[in-house]
């Protein structure tokens, strides 16, 4: 007899007849000798509703109101689902987040659950209810008791959170698809299911647009060490199992408040390639990285920024033995290119570093935090460091800089993210096993941001990202330019990053203040832009997996707008027009249907 929890999303609640029927399924669960406690979302669509209601009245609805409205969406669903379990003889309760005790941070519309209360669940069972949970609500750590939620999509997090607090043997999430699949299957039909994702594939794909589950509730499932399984409503396949790796017993005090940064990372043995001002065209970085992946070379990062007139500039890293054939390859580059696609320049220019170091810091916390990677950069800046690529996901920042400065920067990292070790990356992540590629998101809610002519000094990205961070704007993929330019003297280069659609407004008006404040150029922006990401634990120490998606982006004529990586992923900035194609492509070439 264990515990297992149950959760149904909104398409699973969305009329009377698939509440029984997921009143049947729960019921059959208890039949087999369990305790159950099932976490229900919003009725279908019925929080986009309410959401609509509230814009109906004001662009910029008060965060509590908001809180106040959305949080019915959930209180709907637990009633009727009771009630039908009721009807089939099996005794139930429904309990609000608040009933429950689910305590959350004071900040409304996107609150992290700092400690459930257990007693009066645990007395419901025992009672031989079932426990009817609202997802997505709790209640704030203040006098006040105010309603909070926990951000949309929220309720996965809701349940793998009451999973970690009761040690509930599994966490079941019963969704609209069969599991976690290649790729959305409503994008590309192909897409296959998988029986088993790493958690930290499933965090990056989560956190980069693959909306099936909340990164947050993967967050806690690897901390805490939660079975989590993601199945069908409609069927009774297995679905696809989220393995979490090296779970450490942790208090269950600040839930979702543990260090955010899990581990400094570093690599003494890398050089810096750049390219400056190759043809801004569809194909320049797949055959650049299909040479370079020809020639068994393994390509650490790779950045691209934006393009300045018809030019681009790639810059990427390998160890340092093989800086040597990169610097060939390079320099072979530029005159392989048509004439008609150079800049005015007749061939690009290629500058090597040889003496470099990256340093990450990594941790599914840093998600939502944008303040994690802002801490970062000032700390390097507080030691005069100047930060020289930046490549960022949402649950890893990498920097590369001088070697000589690697052994301070780790140093005054660990102590401010109160990591105890670090270690060599290549050491950390070696052993891992899995496909070069697991599975293809794409964002289509982002836009595009930069700030042209940044001068070229410590603390700089520091700045321009903890204004953003103040105002919890979560920022993904930064990348600095590698070509400079002489403005009054100053060596400056341009930042761009991506930030969510919803952010941009305020954003800009930040930048704007910030980047006059700081003798900046102008700030740019797009918002016709699309994300596609390929994430996969098995392309580390695997050449030629960028280049195979950079060329399946140039057989179907679409131009890549930037370019960031990590280990585990890399992912393309396209034209929104282009993202759905693009998407098909990439998993298409992979062979992933
Ligand atoms: P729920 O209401 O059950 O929480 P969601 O709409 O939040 O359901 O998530 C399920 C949807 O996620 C699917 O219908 C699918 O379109 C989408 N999705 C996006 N990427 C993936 C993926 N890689 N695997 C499965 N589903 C995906
Ligand atoms: N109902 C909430 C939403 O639509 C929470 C959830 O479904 O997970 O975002
Ligand atoms: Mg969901």
């Amino acid at each position: 007899m264990g515990l297992i929890v149950q959760k149904f999303g909104g398409t699973s609640v969305g009329s009377v007849e698939r509440i029984k029927a997921v009143a049947k399924r729960v019921k059959s669960t208890v039949a087999q000798g369990n305790s159950v406690v099932v976490v229900v979302s919003a009725m279908g669509k019925s929080t986009d509703t309410l959401m609509q209601l509230a814009q109906g009245i004001s662009a910029t609805p008060c965060r509590r109101e908001l809180d106040m409205l959305l949080s019915t969406g959930e209180q709907v669903s637990i009633s009727l689902l009771s009630m039908a379990l009721q009807a089939l003889g099996q005794p139930a309760i429904s309990l609000t987040g608040a009933q429950v005790g689910i305590v959350t941070e004071p900040e409304h519309t996107r609150a992290r659950i700092l400690h459930i209360a257990t007693e009066r669940l645990e007395r419901h069972l025992q009672e031989g209810k079932v426990v009817v949970v609202a997802g997505f609500q709790g209640t704030s750590n203040t006098p006040d008791l105010e309603v909070t939620t926990l951000g949309r999509g929220g309720s996965d997090t809701s349940a793998v959170a009451l999973a970690a607090a009761l040690h509930a043997e599994k966490c079941e999430i019963y969704t609209d698809v069969a599991g976690v699949l290649t790729t959305d299957p409503r994008l590309v039909e192909a897409a296959q299911l998988m029986s088993e994702i790493t958690c930290e594939e499933m965090l990056e794909l989560a956190s980069l647009g693959a909306n099936v589950l909340h990164p947050r509730a993967v967050e806690i499932a690897r901390n805490y060490g939660v079975q989590m399984i993601v199945r069908s409503s409609w069927t009774d396949e297995p679905g696809t199992q989220i393995i979490s790796s090296g779970t450490q017993p942790q208090v269950l005090q600040d839930l979702e408040l543990g260090r955010p940064v899990d581990a400094v990372h570093y690599d003494l043995n890398q050089a810096k390639v750049g390219l400056l001002h190759v043809a801004d065209r569809p194909g320049v970085a797949a055959s650049l990285f299909g040479e370079l992946a020809h020639q068994g070379l393994d390509v650490d990062l790779i950045v691209q920024s934006i393009h300045e007139g018809n030019s681009n500039d790639i810059a990427f890293t390998v160890g340092q033995e093989w800086s040597g054939r990169a610097e060939a390859v390079a320099t072979a580059f530029g005159p392989m290119l048509p004439q008609s696609d150079l800049s005015s320049r007749s061939v690009p220019e290629v500058i090597v570093e040889r003496n470099v170091a990256k340093v990450s810091i990594v941790g599914a916390g840093i998600i939502g935090r944008p303040q994690i990677a802002a801490q970062m950069f000032q700390t390097l800046s507080d030691l005069g460091i100047n930060l020289q690529m930046i490549s960022t996901s949402e649950v890893n920042v990498s920097c590369t800089i001088a070697a000589q400065d690697c052994q301070r920067a780790i140093a005054a990292l660990c102590a401010v993210f109160e990591v105890t070790s670090s270690s060599d990356s290549r050491l950390v992540l070696a052993g891992h096993d899995g496909p070069p590629v697991r599975g293809v998101a794409l964002d289509l809610e982002q836009a595009r941001l930069a700030i042209r002519n940044v001068p070229d000094r410590p603390g700089m990205a520091a700045r321009v990202f903890q204004t953003l961070a103040q105002q919890n704007i979560s920022v993904d993929m930064i990348i600095q330019s590698q070509r400079t330019h002489q403005v009054g003297g100053l060596i400056t280069r341009d930042i761009a990053f991506t930030v969510a659609a919803m952010d941009l407004e305020v954003a800009q008006g930040l930048l704007q203040k910030v980047a006059a404040t700081l003798g900046c150029g102008a700030v740019v922006s797009d918002s016709a832009i699309a994300k596609v990401s390929i994430v996969g634990i098995g392309m580390l120490g695997q050449p030629g997996v960028a280049a195979q998606m950079f060329a399946a982006l140039a057989q179907r004529q679409i131009n890549i707008q930037m370019i960031a990586t990590s280990e585990i992923r890399v992912s393309c900035v396209v034209s929104q027009a282009d993202g759905v194609k693009a998407l098909q492509a990439i998993h298409n070439s992979f062979k992933l249907g």
